[in-house]
Parts: structure tokens; sequence; C-alpha cells
């Protein structure tokens, strides 16, 4: 083997692409005159590395066929390929079995760490501790580069309003501030915080997804149309993909989905006049799974050869698992229907981010098993994905003080299959990770032990087991267990109990029409608040749950999402009061599911806001209009005031800094911190403006009793806003202000803009 791997290192020293000493897009210069049509049309493939391919394929699909194109020079990239050992086999086909030997580009979905894993990403959005976030992309990309991978398909950038699409676990949320704020932190902790940082061998090519406007899909089922107005699409779909840009990001993933009727793979307006037009993007685009295919099912194209024609001509550079391009695409270029410049634009794009991530300089640089075995899994990442877990919980609810609990002396009966549950809190799209390889809500809660804990589940929450694939079957029948629950919850002081989603009850293909707590859960949750009220409730879940039942009755909520690797240390620690929580909501949680979507930058209705207090009939005749929790909402065990919002000025000319200033002192008894946020109105505009927009926050920490005073500031970029045609404006008048904790309630002021 290591004669081998000597020989085919010598013989590419010979070839000029590979004299580092030249510049990049030289060097692809050197090597492109080398390449034949059908070596370029290779290098836009990817295919699975690990799982059986499904869908059709040219000749029959099976792996053999993908690993004879492979050695034959057809692959450029392959994706899910698990381990050091699995990569450097791949990878030494490439290099040193292909003509040209140019390395492939390991993609993989690391979407919230690899094996050590961070909460899921919207989790992780409430935490708006954007450090952090860098920091957790940072650990995950440490822990998969390790593993021989150097690319991932995040971070997920898509901005949905749609608690019933499964995907936003994957996301920040619904605002596109925060959201974009969120990119720029994942970015930079992927890839590091410029372009040279890339070639390091703990960092790895971001991917910005999916280009774009799926998180629209109507009533938020899986893959549905998408038809939004240009407002929408400019204003709140493509800041954050923007973000991603501005921070660097290497890829971009198109999506599913139709836009206005085109699919965004098949979109020259989405991919050509925006992302490498009007925003200079020089990395490449890689399709969705499929997606070149879909085009077929969309209606889109009559078959292989138009959709592939469509693809690329739209500026899709690289095909995931459609096996479309490597069919189709030579004999597109000599039929004359697609230009080879088009090719040769793909190509040099891939080629780039390749030459940029050093893989030519030396093709088995992420291949080092002892890195591996040091990496994967040490303390420092656990650590770190414990910090970030903890700051991704939000405190819902806290009437009668249950929290924090009581050190000592207590008796508490924890209650719910979820509290024992060591897979769910991993959440959705874990691949590399272990099964049951979470720390457990009772694990974390039985670190204190100068209490009397008693574990009852109360029911089983599924039947069967539940994996990615399988379908998930929750029990509706089966209440065996409630009588030991609720004798538990009778001897306690205090009941936790943990309810909520399976951990892949959301993420792809996830949607779901009840925003309830599944199975008998929400029955238990009664029986058991019969027999003892003093019950915090935890919940575990992918997406906002609209739970009108508990806000009203249970005292304690505390909002844990699916938290990762070190959940139950995270619970326990925050339940304790070892942590004060701090994290704010990145979505509003509606009151029924009725209310979807329901987002806080909504615009006003012709009614006058200020006497529409539900009598001027925008509203509904059965539930409250406003969300049951807003965006931005979250508690603390201690308390914040705000007074003294100042403007430095009453009026500004355009191009001005607005400088925002307020005073927050802590008046409750814990030390503790505050996400202040700042919102703003433009009270009149040549486009209907949001009722409010978050334009900046900041996160302190204030030592009980103390007082910090917070200056936030707003420009042009904070100020404008995109027309129908994509034309940033920035216009004269007047704009309302709002700075608090929430962005239901603040104090408010107002400036002009000349
Ligand atoms: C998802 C992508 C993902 C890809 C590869 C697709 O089904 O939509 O987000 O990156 O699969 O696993």
């Amino acid at each position: 083997v290591f004669s081998l791997i000597t020989i085919g290192t010598m013989n590419a020293q010979k070839k000029p692409h590979l004299d580092k000493t030249k510049p990049i897009e030289e060097r692809i210069s050197l090597l492109m005159k080398e390449m034949t049509l059908e070596e370029k049309v290779g290098q836009m493939n990817q295919y699975n590395g690990f799982w059986e391919v499904t869908g059709p394929a040219p000749k029959g699909g099976n792996a053999e066929l993908k690993y004879k194109h492979l050695r034959d020079g057809w692959v450029g990239s392959m994706l899910t390929v698990r381990g050091v050992k699995e990569v450097r086999a791949v990878q030494k086909i490439a290099v040193e079995e292909t003509r040209l030997g140019i390395p492939l580009i390991i993609g993989f979905d690391v979407i919230h760490g690899y094996k050590t894993l961070s909460p899921i990403p919207l989790a992780e959005a409430a935490s708006w501790d954007l450090e952090a976030i860098k920091k957790s992309a940072s650990i995950a990309a440490d822990e998969a580069s390790a593993s021989g991978i150097n690319w991932t398909f995040g971070p997920m950038v898509d901005i949905s309003r749609e608690a019933r699409w499964g995907r936003v676990m994957e996301g920040s949320g619904e605002d596109p501030f925060l959201g974009s704020k969120i990119a720029t932190a994942r970015v930079k902790g992927f890839q590091g915080e410029t372009r040279a940082d890339l070639a390091k061998v703990n960092t790895i090519a971001a991917c910005a997804k999916h280009f774009a406007a799926y998180g629209f899909a109507e009533a938020g089922k899986e893959y549905n149309t998408v038809d939004i107005g240009n407002a929408t699409l400019y204003n709140t779909v493509l800041p954050p993909f923007k973000a991603a840009n501005d921070a660097g990001v290497r890829t971009y993933m198109n999506s599913f989905n139709i836009l206005n009727g085109i699919p965004a793979t098949g979109s020259p307006f989405l991919q050509r006049d925006i992302l490498k037009g009007k925003w200079k993007f020089d990395g490449f685009v890689i399709t969705d799974w499929a997606s070149i295919r879909e085009m077929i099912s969309h209606g889109f194209a009559k078959d292989g050869a138009e959709a592939s024609e469509k693809a690329v001509k739209a500026g899709s550079d690289m095909d995931m698992e459609s096996y479309l391009y490597v069919a189709e695409l030579v004999k597109l270029v000599k039929e004359g229907k697609v230009k080879e410049t088009l090719v040769d634009d793909a190509v040099r794009r891939i080629l780039r981010v390749k030459f940029e991530l050093g893989l030519f300089d030396d093709p088995y640089r992420y291949c080092d098993e002892k890195r591996e075995k040091a990496i994967i899994g040490n303390k420092a990442n656990n650590d770190g994905v414990l910090d970030m877990a903890k700051k991704s919980i939000v405190l819902l609810k806290n009437d009668k003080n249950l929290l924090p609990l009581k050190k000592s002396g207590q008796k508490i009966a924890l209650i719910g299959a979820l509290a024992n549950d060591k897979n769910s809190p991993l959440g959705s799209w874990r691949i590399a990770a272990d099964d049951n390889s979470a720390v457990s809500v009772l694990e974390g809660m039985q670190q204190y032990k100068d209490n009397q804990l008693t574990f009852e589940k109360g029911a089983d929450l599924t039947i069967g087991k539940t994996s990615f694939v399988a379908e998930l079957v929750f029990n509706t029948t089966d209440k065996s267990g409630f009588d030991a629950a609720k004798k538990a919850a009778a001897n306690a002081d205090v009941v936790v109990m943990v309810l909520g989603e399976v951990g892949f009850q959301s993420g792809e293909g996830r949607s779901r029409t009840n925003l309830d707590l599944p199975g008998v859960q929400q029955e238990l949750l009664e029986e058991i608040y019969k027999v003892n009220p003093n019950i915090v409730l935890v919940l575990n879940n992918g997406r906002p749950l609209a739970l009108p039942w508990a806000a009203e009755h249970i005292p304690a909520i505390v909002e844990a999402w699916h938290l990762g690797t070190q959940t139950g240390n995270a619970v326990a620690q925050v339940l304790y009061g070892d942590y004060n929580p701090s994290g704010k909501l990145p979505m509003s949680f509606p009151r029924n599911v009725g209310q979807c979507p329901i987002y806080y930058n909504h615009f006003n209705t012709g009614r006058p806001a200020n006497v529409d207090k539900n009598v001027f009939w925008s509203h509904y005749t059965d539930v409250e209009k406003t969300p049951q929790f807003p965006f931005g909402f979250g508690l603390s065990y201690t308390t914040f005031d705000y007074k003294n919002l100042k403007i430095n000025k009453t009026a500004f000319a355009k191009g001005e800094a607005v400088k925002v200033s307020v005073e927050v002192t802590n008046s409750g008894n814990y030390d503790g911190k505050e996400v202040v946020q700042l919102y703003i109105h433009d009270v009149a505009a040549s486009l209907a403006r949001p009722v409010k927009e978050l334009k900046g926050f900041e996160l302190i920490e204030l030592k009980k009793g103390e007082t910090k005073t917070v200056t936030l500031t707003l420009t042009d970029k904070e100020l404008g806003f995109f027309d129908n045609d994509g034309n940033y404006l920035v216009e004269s008048g007047t704009f309302k202000i709002m700075v608090g904790g929430s962005s239901d309630k603040g104090l408010e002021s107002s400036f002009e803009l000349e």
C-alpha cells in the first residue's frame, strides 16, 4: 500500500497544476487544459457512498456501477462516506486510479455536530449567542474533518414561519435578521474567518441551503409548492443566503421546490441572475438529492436530457444523485444544446473549492486516523456542546417559582418516557452519531444526589423502533403505567415531566398537521396534574408546539428542544439553577395549529392597528390572534428592567448612524443574561412594511443588582428594504422603534430619516 501511494504521489508531482507556488486560478487552467469533456462532466457528478442507490440509474444504479464510474473518472464528489478508512479508500481510487488523479471532495450532512452532537439548529438559534453558535459549528467541523470529511451540507438558512414543516428544526426560525447573523456565524464556524482558513485541516467547506424559498412550502407540507411574492423573496428568504455569501460560503445547495412555477434547480433567475450575477458568488452549486430528475415529476422537463439541459443552463454545477449529468451532458454538448463554456464554468468552480481545501496538495490530508481517534468525542467537544445546550434552553413559564429546584430535601417525581430516552434527544439529522449516545434527562437529574428522585415513564410514547426511515407509531391506547406515575407524583414535592416529540418527528419528510403532544402524553399530563399540580414541564421538540392547556395550567414550562449528546446534563443544570436560562424563542409558538403560519413581523391589515383589539374583524372568533409565546420571548430566574430609552438625535440624514441606547437593570435575585432586542417599524413607505422588524440585538450578562447601558446602532443597512425588483431602498420618513426583551413589548420611541 505504501509504495503505491508513493508512486501515485510521485507521478502526480510532475503535473504542472500541482505546483503549489502558482496561483489557484492558473492551476485550475493548467488542469482544465488536460481534461477531456468526459472528465469535466465527471467533476460535476456526486454519488452517495453508502446507501444502496434507490432511483433508476443509467445502467442499473448499483454500487458496482458507482465504483466503476469512480475508477473511470466520472465522479467528482461523494457524500455520506463514513470514517477515515472509507474516505481513504474512495479517495485512493480517484487519485491513484483515474487518468488525472483529481481528488474527490467528500460531503456529509453535518447539521448539528458530527458524532458529538450540539442542539438542533433551531435550538441553537434560541441562544441568540453568535459566538457560541460559531463555536458549535467549529466543533462539528473539527470532528467531521477528523473523520475524512471536507464539506458539510450546512448551514440550512431557510427562513420558515411554518411550525407544521418538519425542517424548521434545521434552521434558525422565522426572522431574516437573526437568521442572517446566525448564517454568518455558522459559515465562519465551519470554514474559518477567511477563505485562506479553508486550507486548515480542521475546517470544512460550508453549504448554504436550500436555495431558495423551500421554507415557504404551502401548509408546511414537505416539498410542496412555493408561491410567494417578491417582497417576501427579497426581504425574508434571500437575506440569510446573501449573508452566507458575504461570510464567504463556498457552496450552495438548491432546493426541491418550485418557486412561482420554476423548480429552483432549473431557475436561472435564482442561480445565475442573483447568486452568481448580482452576488458574484464564485464557489459552486450542488443540487439537492436527485432534484434534477425531480424536474421531470414537477412537469418542467420531459426527460432526463431536457432536465439536465435546464439544470446546467440554470447554473446547477454538481448533480447529487440524479445520475443525469453523467448520462446526458456529454451528448448535450456534442449536439450543441449546451455550450461547453457552461460546463467549463461549473468545473472551474468545483476545482476552485478543491484547490482551496488543499486537496490537490495532499488528497489524504483529512485522512488521519490518529486525529480521528483524538478528536471525535473528546472532552473538549463534549464540554462545548454542553455549553451550547444550556444556552439553547428557553424558560417559557415559571409562575410559582417552582424553578430553580431546591437542591436538597426534595422528593422529585420524574415522569415521561422521553425522560429516560437516550436516543430522542439526539434529534433528527444525526447520521454519524451512535444510537442512544445522549445523556438522558434521568441521568442528568441523577447527578443531583441530595434529593429523592423517582422515575416513572407513565406510558410508552411510541410502539416499535423509532428510526429515521421507519414511520413513527405512537401509543394511543396503553395507559397501564399511569397509576404508578400518579402514585409517584402524589408523593412528590415537585413533578418534572418530560414530554414532546421524539427525535425523528421533525426533520426532512416530517410535516405535521397537529402541534400537540403525540400519543397519550396530554392525557398523562392532565392526570398527573389532578394529583399534583406542582409540575415543571420540560418540552422536547423540533418545532414550535401548540399547548394551550399546558400554557394555562402548568406553572413551569421549560423549552428544551432536542439538545444533542449532553441533553440531560444541560437540562438538569438549568432545572437546578446551576445555569440561569437565557434563551429566547426564534419562532412564534401558536395557540393552535389553525393560526399557522403565525409570525411576529407580519403586515398590518387596512384596519387601524390602534383600534383593532380583536373587534375590527381581522381576528379569529374562537381564539386570540396573538401567539401563545411570541418570537424573542424567554424568561430568566431573575428579572430585567428596561428604562431611559434614548436616541442620540431626533432626525437623521441617510447614511448617518442612529444610536439607540437603553438602561437594563438586573432587578431579581440571580445573576443572569438577557437578549436586548431592537425592533423598527417604517411607518409609511413605497411598499407596506411589517409591523415590527428585528434590526439589532445584544446578549448581555448582568450580576444581580447591576445596570448596564446598551447601545445599538441602526444604519442604512438596517433601515432600508428591497422593492419588488430586488433594488435596495432607503426611504425618508418616520421610524418607530421598540426595545425590550421580547418582540411583543418594550419601550418605544421614534425618529425621522430625512
Ligand atoms: C436534503 C438535503 C441533504 C441531502 C443529502 C436531501 O434530501 O434535502 O438537505 O443535504 O439530502 O443528504
